[in-house]
């Protein structure tokens, strides 16, 4: 039996996986995992779709049964923030005035909303989203014919705009761009998700920008633009990114640039640190940059693999990263990480809605995203993997299949 202390601190995707991991993979030393939060690790994604539709319980949200942590010997502190992780005398300081002593550390602490800094956001009726208690509080007010006004078209203020409207309630929302999901989908399939959204009734306001959110009796009732705009409302749903938390960890000598930096492995410029999930500024060794990003598949995968580096029998992390969003009744997904591009390659039709389109930036696909065509999303993971140049006429040809193209690219590269 070792004799070691691994601590993750952290308690949601990223850190429970971590933690959990460590203990299937045949880690048989004592396993901490700290948790701000009074819940077991949980699953965050449902909390903006069918949690806050109500249409599945809590119970289906956690990432492990519930007795699973205690009959695997993992001691779980729920409700226990950590204070402060001292890197150099390797302890971990609880805000219950204990200390564990580690020898190993995982940081997976997450991100945290932002906050509007405008007049008015500590009004009753003004909501932002990530937690249990989050989506219990906006899902009491969506009762059908009140009015929200969203702030922020990114893909929480997506998703809640589309449940609310799916619960009867009338969404305005606003926001300083052009169109929605615009930064990371570009404006053609920006366009798309404008004209669903509009569809289904939700009335957008563009490149506005909130001013004040006005009450009275300490309850929101509008929300005022810079532009003189006022938007009446029931209440408020801020849905404007989120920051790293690194709290715990200030100070502590580590970078923390964007989050945590971590090299390839997850490991922080100290050798028995670790970092992974939303907090994690990870080098990317397929990317060739630097990247933080902020979806549950990455935590979980992230997760697996730092735990493995923790146990030494892990190497570099290079998965090219896939997510999905659910808005009404379609599905996104999208492979890959491409912040710029030359040109967008589209199979299908962006018009029938059901495309997959293909980010290309010198030559090589980056990105790919898919609308109700996951199946293909998946097919072409291994194109971005490859990081070959491919012919743009194979990638708009539905008779070339996607996952031979992958192989032959990867072949082609080895
Ligand atoms: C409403 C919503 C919907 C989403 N939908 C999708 C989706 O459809 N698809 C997708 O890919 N992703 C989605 N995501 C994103 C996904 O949930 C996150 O990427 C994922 O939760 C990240 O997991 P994490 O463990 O890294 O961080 P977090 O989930 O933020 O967990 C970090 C935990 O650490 C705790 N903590 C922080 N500091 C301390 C401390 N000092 N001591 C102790 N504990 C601490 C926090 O309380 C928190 O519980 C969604 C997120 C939200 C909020």
């Amino acid at each position: 039996m070792s004799e070691q202390t691994f601590v993750v601190v952290g308690a949601n995707s990223a850190g429970g996986t971590a933690a959990a991991t460590l203990r299937t993979e045949g880690f048989d030393g004592r396993i901490v995992l700290v948790g701000a939060e009074p819940h077991l690790p949980y699953e965050r994604p449902p909390l903006s779709k069918e949690y806050l539709r109500g249409e599945v319980p809590r119970d289906r949200a956690f990432l492990r049964p519930k007795g699973w942590w205690e009959e695997n010997g993992v001691e779980v502190l729920l409700a226990t923030t950590a204070t402060r992780v001292d890197v150099e005398a390797k302890t971990v300081h609880l805000d219950t005035g204990d200390a564990v002593a580690f020898d190993k550390a995982l940081i997976a602490t997450g991100g945290r909303n932002r906050r509007l800094s405008v007049p008015g956001v500590e009004l009753e009726g003004v909501h932002s989203l990530r937690t249990f208690e989050d989506a219990d509080a906006l899902r009491e007010e969506a009762r059908s014919g009140r009015h929200a006004v969203v702030i922020g078209s990114g893909f929480i203020g997506c998703e809640v705009s589309a449940s609310l409207r799916q619960l009867g309630v009338e969404v305005d929302v606003v926001d300083p761009g052009k169109a929605p999901l615009l930064r990371v989908l570009g404006p053609e399939i920006a366009a798309v998700y404008d004209a669903i959204h509009r569809d289904h009734g939700v009335r957008f306001h563009f490149e506005e920008r909130v001013a004040a959110l006005r009450g009275s009796n300490g309850r929101v009732e509008a929300v005022q633009t810079q532009s003189g705009l006022e938007l009446g409302c029931d209440f408020v749903v801020v849905g404007v990114g989120i920051r790293p938390v690194t709290d715990a960890v200030d100070g502590s000598g580590l970078d923390l640039t964007n989050g945590v930096a971590v090299d390839a492995t997850l490991r922080t410029s100290n050798p028995d640190v670790y970092a992974a999930g939303d907090v994690a500024n990870h080098d990317h060794p397929l990317f060739g940059r630097r990247m933080r990003v902020e979806h549950w598949d990455n935590a979980l995968r992230m997760g697996v693999a730092a735990a493995q580096s923790m146990l030494g029998t892990g190497g570099a992390f290079e998965h090219p990263h896939w997510f999905w969003s659910d808005q009404y009744d379609t599905n996104l997904q999208y492979v890959g990480f491409a912040t710029e591009w030359d040109e967008l390659v589209i199979r299908g039709s962006l018009r029938d809605r059901r495309f997959v389109a293909f980010y290309v930036k010198d030559g090589l696909v980056r990105g790919v995203a898919g609308m109700d065509r996951g199946r293909d999303v998946r097919r072409a993971m291994g194109i971005v993997a490859a990081a070959r140049p491919v012919d743009p006429v194979a990638l708009r040809d539905e008779d070339v299949d996607l996952k031979q193209l992958a192989a032959s690219l990867t072949a082609a590269s080895s």
